[in-house]
Parts: C-alpha cells; sequence; structure tokens
C-alpha cells in the first residue's frame, strides 16, 4: 500500500506510521523527508489558527505508537518553537509532568483527557487550576460534541480544539478548529483547501452533493510522496460552508465538525444511530462520568440496546432511579430509540489511552 519503493525508502525514507485498526488489518505507509517538511508546515499553521505560540510548551499523552495525529503535532511543535514534554508515561507520571514542568498545552484524545482530570482529582488536584490553558484532541470527535466539548473545557477550564484527517491521506495537514470558528455555534472546523481537494458525496450513489448539503468527506491529496490520494472516501458525515469565516480564512468549513464516520453508523431495529448522539446525551447529565459503553446484543428476533454508563459519583438508589429514567426518556426523544439503561460504579468501565471502544455489539448475524 506505498508507492515509496525500496531504493526510495532507503534514500529518503522518513518514518512509517499505519492505520490504527479497530476494524481491519492494519495499512502501513512510508513516508519520506519531503512529507516530514510538508506536513510540519501545514500542521503549524493550523496550530496557530488555534491560538499556539512560541514560547508555549506541551504534554503530549501518548506513547508515540504509528499513529500521524500525534508525531504530526510534535514536528509541528517542533518548528513553532513550542517546547515538547512527551509523556510517553503512565498517567501519574504525567500529572507529576504537569506539575513539575506547568506546560500550557495538553495533547490528547477526548476521553484521555478527561480520565486525566479524573486522575489527578483522586490525587488531590484541581485540573481547572493547573498550567493547562489549551487542550488539543485527535483521534475522536470532541468539538463538535457540545457538550463533550463544555464538559472538558470546564473541567480543565481550557480552551478546546481538535484536528481532523484520516492515515491514507497525509502528510499535508489536517483540518483544524479556529479560535474565532469556536465562538460560532455551530463550530467550524476548517480543511486545508490548498493542499488537499475537499468533495462531500452522496452516501448511497457517490455523487458529489449541491453545496450546503450534508454528505460524505472525500480527499484528493496531490501533496505527498508516501500516499497521494485520488478521491479518497474518508466517509464521516460533513457540511460544507464556504463563506469566509469570521477569522479571516476562506478555506470551507465543517458546520458542526465532524462527528460521524459511515462505517460507525450502527443499525438498531431498523433505525440508524451514530455512537456520537448518545455521547451527547449523556454527557449532558452532570451526574454522569465521562465512560459509558453501547452494548447491542440478539434477544429472540430483537436487537436489545443497553447503554452502561458510570455516575460522575456513588450514587443512592432513589437517585439512580431518576437518573435511569431520565436518561430513558432523553434517549427516546432524540433517537426514536428506547434503551436500557445500565448504571455502574465510578471507575469500573475500562479506560483506553488511544481510542475509547464504546460500542459492544455481540449481536448474532442471520
Ligand atoms: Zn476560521
Amino acid at each position: 500500500y506505498t508507492p515509496i519503493d525500496d531504493r526510495t525508502w532507503r534514500e529518503r525514507g522518513w518514518m512509517i506510521f499505519s492505520t490504527s485498526g479497530t476494524t481491519a488489518t492494519p495499512r502501513s505507509f512510508r513516508y519520506t523527508a519531503l512529507d516530514a517538511e510538508l506536513w510540519a508546515r501545514t500542521s503549524a499553521r493550523a496550530l496557530y489558527a488555534m491560538g499556539v505560540r512560541a514560547g508555549e510548551s506541551a504534554l503530549t499523552c501518548t506513547n508515540y505508537n504509528p499513529h500521524v495525529f500525534f508525531w504530526s503535532i510534535h514536528h509541528a511543535f517542533n518548528l513553532m518553537k513550542v517546547a515538547v514534554v512527551p509523556g510517553g508515561v503512565p498517567t501519574e507520571r504525567r500529572l507529576q509532568m504537569i506539575d513539575l514542568y506547568r506546560p500550557t498545552i495538553l495533547v490528547a484524545t477526548p476521553s484521555y483527557s478527561l480520565h486525566l482530570a479524573g486522575a489527578m482529582r483522586e490525587a488531590g488536584g484541581d485540573p481547572a487550576a493547573s498550567s493547562i490553558t489549551k487542550i488539543i484532541c485527535g483521534g475522536e470527535p470532541a468539538s463538535g460534541i457540545a457538550s463533550t466539548r463544555r464538559r472538558i473545557e470546564e473541567t480543565w477550564n481550557a480552551e478546546l480544539h481538535d484536528v481532523y484527517g484520516c492515515t491514507e491521506a497525509v502528510p499535508a495537514g489536517w483540518a483544524f478548529t479556529c479560535r474565532e470558528g469556536l465562538k460560532r455555534d455551530p463550530i467550524a472546523t476548517h480543511v486545508q483547501e490548498d493542499l488537499q481537494i475537499w468533495e462531500l458525496v452522496d452516501p448511497d450513489t457517490f455523487e458529489p452533493v449541491p453545496p450546503g448539503a450534508r454528505g460524505l468527506t472525500v480527499v484528493t491529496n496531490l501533496n505527498s510522496e508516501g500516499s497521494p490520494q485520488l478521491r479518497f472516501l474518508v466517509g464521516d458525515f460533513a457540511t460544507f460552508d464556504y463563506g469566509k469565516c469570521a477569522c479571516g480564512r476562506t478555506f470551507a468549513r465543517a458546520r458542526g465538525g465532524f462527528n460521524g464516520r459511515a462505517d460507525d453508523m450502527l443499525n438498531i431495529r431498523g433505525l440508524k444511530l451514530f455512537p456520537s448522539v448518545i455521547e451527547e446525551i449523556v454527557r449532558g447529565f452532570d451526574a454522569l462520568g465521562n465512560e459509558f459503553q453501547i452494548v447491542l446484543e440478539t434477544e429472540g428476533v430483537m436487537d436489545a440496546f443497553t447503554i452502561v454508563v458510570e455516575t460522575s459519583v456513588p450514587v443512592g438508589e432513589t437517585y439512580a432511579n431518576e437518573l435511569r429514567v431520565r436518561l430513558e426518556a432523553e434517549v427516546i426523544r432524540q433517537c426514536e430509540l428506547r434503551p436500557r439503561i445500565h448504571l455502574s460504579a465510578p471507575g469500573t468501565l475500562p479506560r483506553t489511552e488511544f481510542k475509547a471502544r464504546r460500542v459492544i455489539d455481540r449481536r448474532r448475524t442471520l
């Protein structure tokens, strides 16, 4: 899966990356020195739009897997003279690093940023009073899910930005939130149109949709040696706005961000459901924690749909019942599906550093 032959690789090879491979065999890519340069520059200007400036410092919460997001941001920080604190260590050490080195930027997946804040509170600290003023997320939708964004921003007393892209169509920068766009409702995520051609297509016919209509993302990326792509189907639903942004940039922007990969869409009892919708609902309840799972099973010929969610603090039976009723009603109202609600104690669901696995589908396939 690469246009870089062994000879080119020996002459100007830079790094190998691969897809995260949650559902399929990981795909690997060879990137060159030219890719490295393009990548750092185009990622740096995205960081600049987020308000990142030379002289800041950033804690990157990753163990430096071959994932594109953390590496691209690392090289962009280097170029911008933003000092990097590589947080390739357990959570307790990362907390110490925040205390000791006082980084202003935290780079993490949205789930991990909340997990880290919880660990800090357990250790007697207060994330809202820490040195962190900006959180940059990747790997999962963040800024476009209003309740998740509010929760992260309030927890850390910091501004949340996020990036969007895919391993197949890098290097050459990801889509990014700008400071002005974040103040608008819905928020906006710019795509880097001078490097890549972004299109939206109909999910059934794959024909381009009219301007302003919702469609699946398709990217053409020719500013790349390691992975040039012609009309690659990234496959997230988005709506593009081609007007000038309040920040002055003229790159098209996704209204409300990118919140649902078509592959992630669940079909439950014949109805379509994006896990991000459940996330939005769950995070809207202060009494519910950050972790949840969607569990699907077959009961007779029917789909059983259960939401397992942690409470933010231990709760009594009466209040637990009230929470279950309110959450069930909200899911029915927004999704037209009746879920079973299973509340679990704080800290009982699994935590992950990279992409959280929130959908457990145990349904029999017929
Ligand atoms: Zn903007």
